[in-house]
Order: structure tokens, then C-alpha cells, then sequence
């Protein structure tokens, strides 16, 4: 499986690689491993400054509406999805418990697999700051 990401220089989607002079790091199973950066790009003589460095935040690759601009029923099923995806692993949750947004329209129209990377990803930037009450009122409305 190639991994891809986004130039944040010239905005080329590029495959990713590890083959690259930064150093390792130990990952969250104890293994040393280097990060996964842009390849090379860009004509000889003129490489892309984007080039071994990290590619674009999933989300502002994605060019996809983030938290603050989405409604509340749709915030409420990006965190329930997104605790769901938790407690009971992605596929699971993909397949049963899917994102099902509702108000924004470009949202809506998101496959059940991008719709649950786009709720992973609204969540995980925004949760440390949700108070409960907040947390709670949102998945009521889910
Ligand atoms: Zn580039």
C-alpha cells in the first residue's frame, strides 16, 4: 500500500517515504521508526521546498469543512462516530455505526469510510477543549 499526502509547498498529491537523512524515533510500540515524509519532487535543480518535509493535515488536505464551521447535529454524530471507532475499532464501527452527517450538504455526500476519517480527525483537534456538558449536549442531538 503507497501512503500519500499533500504537498503544503505546491499542493501535489505525492507518495510518502521513509527513506529520508532524519533521524528515527521510537513509535507507540517501541520500535524505531522514521516519519513519514514527502518524496523528492519537482524538476532537477529546482526541488520542490516541500520535499522530505511532513505533507498537509488530513483535514486541510481534504479541503473538508472542519469544527467550527459545522452544524450541532452534525458535530454530535462526528463524536459519537468517533467514539464509536474507539470503543468498538474503525471497520466496526465504519460498517455499523457509520458517520451519517446530515446538514452540510458536501458533508453528507461523503462516502461512510471518509466521512469517518473526516469525524476522526474534527474530533481528535477539538475534545481536550469540550467540556461535558457540551460533550453531552452535542450527542444528544447525534
Ligand atoms: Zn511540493
Amino acid at each position: 500500500m503507497t501512503i500519500e499526502g499533500v504537498c503544503p509547498v505546491c499542493n501535489t498529491t505525492l507518495p510518502l517515504t521513509d527513506n529520508h537523512d532524519q533521524p528515527s524515533r521510537r513509535n507507540q510500540y517501541g520500535h524505531m521508526q522514521k516519519d513519514y515524509l514527502l518524496r523528492v519532487h519537482g524538476p532537477r535543480g529546482n526541488r520542490c521546498e516541500g520535499s522530505h518535509q511532513k505533507p498537509k493535515p488530513w483535514l486541510e488536505a481534504s479541503g473538508l469543512p472542519g469544527w467550527e464551521a459545522m452544524s450541532d447535529a452534525d458535530k454530535g454524530r462526528a463524536l459519537m462516530h468517533a467514539h464509536k471507532r474507539e470503543w468498538e475499532g474503525v471497520k466496526y464501527a465504519v460498517e455499523h455505526y457509520p458517520c451519517r452527517y446530515v446538514d452540510n450538504p458536501l458533508l453528507a455526500a461523503l462516502s461512510p469510510e471518509v466521512a469517518g476519517t473526516h469525524a476522526e480527525r474534527v474530533v481528535l483537534a477539538v475534545e481536550d477543549g469540550l467540556s461535558d456538558e457540551e460533550f453531552d449536549r452535542l450527542i444528544e442531538l447525534a
